[in-house]
């Protein structure tokens, strides 16, 4: 048995974007809400924390630890669903201790999570090792969640999420989204190949590591199905994801995220991010703009969340700008 606790508001809903399909003349815009799954203000990272909190839960772990930037939205995820599972939170987070805390360093603050701040990738690892060991010897029982929740368990989220998307009986043609550590886009795949989805996979690169990014969704999708007791194995020249968006590098706001962002806003009311979300609509507005899709086919922009970095720095200046 697979562990999972309760955390989502689920099924999250799905609606049409007549107006920003008429704005862009191209495919059949719809958007699935995972900035609505609610917890601590939700995203995609929350489908994943139902598994691996259960598993924690399960190894009676008393603490989650886990790693991101000083805007991770997974970190806020996690520093909510342990302050809703009466359990403690530890970050590291990599960045320099901003002068203001906004965004989403505020609501980990508010959650009463415990955070680390390193000033580099490098030394992040050696940190979160440090904490682990610090926690075990105070007599706790700290559980590690990986960087962006992407590990095999992780994967399970977005895996249902696909038997979501069956039940609510919509068949896109694409689905369309942000990618960065996988885990979004492996439990995606594995969930197409059990509902036996039609559609395309297809993810909006939004940093520039790993250079494979391929070999990393090959281990998560494969690892998920492990664990789902599956002899099926995918096949890595089948992902789907597009590296022409992420030139600027993770976080650092380019024309093309802004305009996402801004024609979300004001064509259709939906919030989106400057990180994730507002880089993969800029994606997809550049690829029905070069006639990528065909004007018949059905586009799923699964939203997944992020909108408190749009009230931290230095987003929120960007976007004024
Ligand atoms: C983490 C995140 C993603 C990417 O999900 P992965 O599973 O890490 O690929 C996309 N959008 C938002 C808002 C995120 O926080």
């Amino acid at each position: 048995m697979i562990n999972r606790v309760q955390l989502a508001n689920l099924p999250t809903p799905i609606e049409p974007m007549p107006n920003l399909t008429r704005l862009l003349g191209g495919p059949e815009l719809f958007i699935k809400r995972d900035d609505l799954t609610g917890l601590g203000i939700g995203g995609n990272k929350t489908r994943k924390i139902e598994y691996l909190a259960g598993d924690a839960l399960a190894q009676d772990a008393d603490t989650l630890v886990t790693a991101g930037a000083v805007q991770s939205n997974h970190c806020r995820q996690v520093a909510a669903a342990a302050a809703k599972l009466g359990l403690r939170c530890e970050l590291v987070l990599t960045g320099e201790k901003p002068k203001h805390t906004q965004g989403n360093l505020l609501l980990d603050f508010l959650s009463d999570a415990k955070v680390h701040f390193v000033s580099s990738r490098e030394t992040r690892e050696s940190t979160l090792e440090a904490v682990v060991a610090a926690l075990n010897q105070q007599g706790r029982k700290p559980y590690l969640i990986p960087y962006g929740g992407s590990n095999a368990i992780g994967v399970m989220g977005y895996a249902n999420a696909m038997h979501e998307l069956q039940q609510q009986g919509f068949n896109p043609d694409w689905i369309v989204f942000a990618t960065s550590s996988g885990g979004t886009q492996a439990g995606l795949v594995l969930g197409a190949h059990e509902t036996n989805f039609t559609g395309k996979i297809l993810g909006i690169r939004v940093d520039l590591i790993p250079q494979d990014f391929s070999s990393v969704l090959t281990n998560l999708v494969n690892g998920g199905a492990v664990l789902c007791h599956s002899r099926w194995r995918v096949d890595p020249a089948s992902f789907l994801y597009s590296s022409d968006y992420n030139h600027a590098g993770y976080g650092v706001l380019q024309p093309s995220d802004i305009e996402g962002v801004r024609l979300f806003a004001r064509y259709e009311g939906v919030t989106l991010d400057p990180v994730y979300t507002g880089r993969a609509a800029g994606g997809l507005i550049d690829l029905i703009r070069k006639g990528f899709f065909k004007p018949n086919e059905k586009v799923l922009f699964w939203h997944t969340g992020g909108a408190p970095a749009l009230f931290a720095e230095p987003y929120q200046t960007a976007l004024l700008a």
